[in-house]
């Protein structure tokens, strides 16, 4: 460790205030202590925020679901509204690190999260991200469990979040408060970035912004959804591959799809071509079979990580049936 200093803001403008002049917000700390520890992050104040009034979930004025920044991971699972209209995001949180992390870690945090190539939080090992300019150790070493889809020459590191791949399925939305008060709204899509020539820059967001909410749109009922993980163990491991899942089906025709995948993006992969695909037909093991072969259009597999490209195509494939069969 080194020297910092902290400070708890009683307020959301004594947070923002805070903010401004440079501080780093932080509530659960399940990232961002591991990461100072380990000296990957160093930074000079640190901002408590826990106390902020961000813990609500609450039905939007269209019937959309708001999900405060500072709710734990463990409450927005158990969410009985969470659980009846979106039980991807529940299903996804609940496949999410361990019960000790999912009762610290918020929202907020959790789509802050910073990724698990094992480079970047090596200090001694070139890192684009962490040092930029410095290389990419991954591209060259082992990168098993790096990404196929979205990457770029200057790093190919996954996301780690699987409510964020609920999320961008679900076309989700971010709120941020900025530090002279101002409120937008930033489409999850464009809130993570993808890495391009500056990995190190991962959200849009600027200096002093909090985020305050999640908010998820309202989308026809009834609608059925779920959340695949694929690991290397049953549990406290992040997904080689997930699939989130959402379907609108009346009268036998699947008229809303919504479908995002994991594990193997450097932000959680929107899937549009599966999405089209699925629109308008009607559901059959074929149907979920042709449209998942669309899910790994564009992908640039590593020396280690081929084995994504069809696994992806199966774990989409499994998860369309499982909820384009559920009742
Ligand atoms: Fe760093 Fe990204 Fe390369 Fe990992 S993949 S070593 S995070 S630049």
């Amino acid at each position: 460790m080194y020297p910092f200093s902290f400070t708890k803001a009683s307020d959301t403008r004594e947070a923002l205030n805070a903010g401004r002049r440079g501080g780093r917000y932080i509530a659960g700390g399940t990232t961002l202590v591991d990461l100072m520890r380990e000296t990957v992050e160093r930074p000079d104040t640190l901002v408590d925020i826990s106390d902020l009034p961000l813990r609500d979930i609450s039905v939007t004025e269209r019937g959309g679901l708001r999900i405060g920044a500072l709710v734990r991971m463990t409450d927005a699972a158990a969410h009985p509204k969470v659980r009846t209209t979106y039980p991807v995001i529940s299903q996804a949180l609940e496949l999410s690190a361990s019960a000790q992390l999912r009762n610290m870690a918020t929202i907020g945090g959790n789509i802050m999260q910073r990724t698990r190539c094992t480079y970047f939080r090596d200090v001694s090992a070139d890192c684009n991200k962490r040092d930029p300019g410095s290389g990419c150790a991954a591209r060259e070493g082992f990168n098993r469990t790096h990404a196929i889809l979205g990457t770029s020459d200057d790093c190919v590191a996954t996301h780690p979040s699987d409510a964020a791949v609920a999320f961008a399925a679900l076309e989700a939305r971010v709120r941020l408060l900025g530090p002279d008060g101002s409120e937008r709204t930033v489409p999850f899509a464009d809130f993570l970035l993808k890495p391009g020539s500056t990995p190190n820059r991962e959200q849009a967001l600027q200096r002093g912004e909090l985020i305050t909410a999640v908010e998820m749109p309202a989308l026809p009922r009834p609608l059925r959804s779920g959340y695949l993980k694929v690991r290397d163990r049953q549990s406290y491991e992040f997904a080689l591959t997930s699939a989130a899942v959402a379907l609108h089906i009346r009268g036998g025709v699947i008229r809303e799809a919504k479908v995002a995948a994991g594990g193997v993006g450097t932000v959680p992969w929107k899937l549009p071509a599966v999405e089209r695909r699925l629109i308008g037909e009607r559901p059959s093991d074929a149907l979920w079979a042709e449209a998942a072969g669309e899910a790994s259009d564009g992908a640039r597999p590593l020396q280690h990580n081929r084995f994504k490209v069809e696994l992806l195509r199966r774990t989409v494939e499994r998860q369309l049936r499982i909820v384009g069969d559920s009742k």
